[in-house]
């Protein structure tokens, strides 16, 4: 089985665009803020799919996407955390019609409805909701709701551990995840995301989370930012600062997915971070669009470029492939198991 666990809805219904536009219109005038939630039909999820999420996952060979509501559309800066709740409940609840509709495709994970300043404990309603009603098995966390300024206390500090111990709790796994940047220098998939997969590496190895949480578990998406490129950099700087090793310090409770978009991105990837670490995933669709044009394939199918690790044992690729999916995320293993019983 093929587990892509970084997926998201970014081909919903146009309906829910029109909602959010007006509830972000109802921001500066509330006279605009829709009182109903978008009408949206099952045959327009499944036409917002067939053509995407499910064509691709047959055409490349994927069997399951870890599925969560659009990333950069969060935008957890926007209106206060009254509107960002409704806008989570929304989304998620949509997530959660997905999977309904196709249980053999997806699993959600849900978006918080974090907001700047507001203390992350305020999500863990929406969190157990998600989990307990829907059945998901992880969620996004922002470690920038600002949306690119950064106003935020660390991912490390006591202001999170509410939230951390609600994860624990529900054995739900985060994927450290930030959404839109409105600050003008960083681009958000370009710049803001990779920017905060290193940010929240850092962070990590520079306290001791994981000993007051050491089942506490983390997906840094896109290949890890900077992170595998610089591994020598983080091991020395952890090194510097009398850090334990990283087999101690992070590599029970963090990992890493394989959204790098070529093949001699991967090979280091695979080559630098422990097998053990590594999930795979595509970002499917739209984080980079289009056709490489040196390879003939879509940037974003990143099942072939790992097909194409020739140094990787049969154990090792079933490990990305798979394995490892099942042991960070054990809701999502036990969905699996329960289905082939
Ligand atoms: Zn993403």
């Amino acid at each position: 089985m093929i587990i892509d666990c970084h997926g998201h809805y970014t081909t919903e219904p146009k309906e829910l665009h029109d909602f959010r536009q007006r509830q972000i219109a109802g921001v500066k005038d509330p006279a605009q803020t829709p009182s109903a939630a978008p009408k949206i039909s099952d045959d327009q999820i499944r036409d917002s799919l067939e053509n995407a999420q499910l064509k691709l996952q047959r055409q490349r060979g994927t069997d399951f996407t870890i599925f969560s509501p659009r990333a950069s559309g969060m935008g957890h800066h926007i209106g206060d955390a009254g509107v960002s709740l409704r806008w989570s409940q929304i989304c998620n609840e949509l997530i959660h019609r997905v999977c309904t509709l196709y249980p053999k495709n997806f699993i959600g994970v849900c978006q918080l409805p974090q907001s700047p300043g507001v203390e992350p404990a305020t999500c863990i309603g929406e969190l157990e909701r998600c989990v307990k009603e829907y059945g998901f098995v992880g969620c996004n966390l922002n470690p920038d709701p600002s949306g690119g300024y950064w106003t935020t206390p660390p991912l490390t500090d006591r202001w999170w551990y509410p939230l951390y111990e609600k994860m624990v709790e529900l054995d739900v796994t985060a994927m450290i995840h930030v959404s839109a940047s409105c600050n003008p220098a960083f681009h958000t998939t370009g710049a803001h995301y990779i920017n905060a997969d290193t940010t929240a590496f850092m962070q990590l190895i520079m306290s001791d989370l994981f000993k007051d949480f050491p089942t506490l578990k983390f997906v840094i998406p896109h290949g890890g930012g900077a992170v595998p490129f610089h591994w020598g950099r983080y091991r020395g700087l952890a090194l510097n600062n009398k850090r334990p090793p990283f087999e101690e310090l992070v590599l029970k409770n963090v990992y890493f997915d394989t959204c790098v978009y070529h093949l001699p991105g991967i090979e280091l990837l695979t080559k630098v971070v422990p097998v053990d670490n590594i999930l795979f995933a595509s970002e499917m669709v739209g984080a980079v669009k289009g056709i490489d044009p040196q390879t003939g394939f879509d940037f974003d199918d990143t099942k072939r470029y790992i097909d194409q690790l020739s140094f990787l044992s049969e154990n090792d690729r079933w490990k990305i492939f798979e394995g490892n999916a099942r042991k960070v995320y054990s809701r999502l293993a036990a969905r699996l198991d329960k289905a082939a019983a």
